[in-house]
């Protein structure tokens, strides 16, 4: 997620408040009483622009919490509401397309130790590379709807195709 200059807050719809909130109540290891501070400091750091520290040093504050852990919390919440607020954006300027770009960086949660499905997700996602998809709809992997950083580790992105060029 790279902070922009000047990020549009609009862009943070109640679709992407809604999910921001589904995905800090599936974090398992979150006591129930930081869920709260936990989703503001994320909303912060949404409509930053991106700015992680906001979220980040807040994570720190939870007890056990890990730096790796609250790096982890951090990038996933950031990639996830990246991947909608991105979508709304395109939408807005009547972008219907972008291009599937895999980093090269594998596409797991924890790449040292890969389940096979971390595997799979990742193979799919390097299938995906370069291949066009519609911007409203996200790109069919492995039968479910996605965009590029919303599966759990996916550190994919996308270009947009320039309809009028
Ligand atoms: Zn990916």
């Amino acid at each position: 997620m790279m902070p922009t200059v000047k990020f549009d807050v609009s862009l943070v719809t109640n679709k992407v408040k809604a999910d921001l909130r589904k995905n800090v109540e599936q974090l398992e290891d979150i006591p129930k009483k930081h869920i709260r501070e936990i989703y503001d400091a994320a909303l912060a750091m949404i409509e930053s622009g991106g700015n992680m520290p906001l979220l980040y040093n807040m994570l720190l504050k939870v007890d056990g919490m890990t730096k790796g852990r609250a790096r982890e919390i951090t990038i996933t919440l950031g990639n996830k509401a990246h991947a909608l607020t991105e979508q709304e954006r395109r939408v807005r300027l009547g972008i219907t397309h972008a291009i599937w770009m895999y980093s090269n960086a594998p596409c797991m949660v924890n790449p040292k130790h890969p389940t096979d499905a971390d595997h799979k997700q990742d193979a799919a996602h390097q299938a995906a590379n370069g291949k066009q998809f519609e911007v409203g709809k996200g790109f069919l992997i492995n039968g479910v709807w996605t965009l590029p950083g919303r599966d759990m580790g996916c550190k994919c992105n996308s270009r947009t195709v320039v309809p009028w060029i």
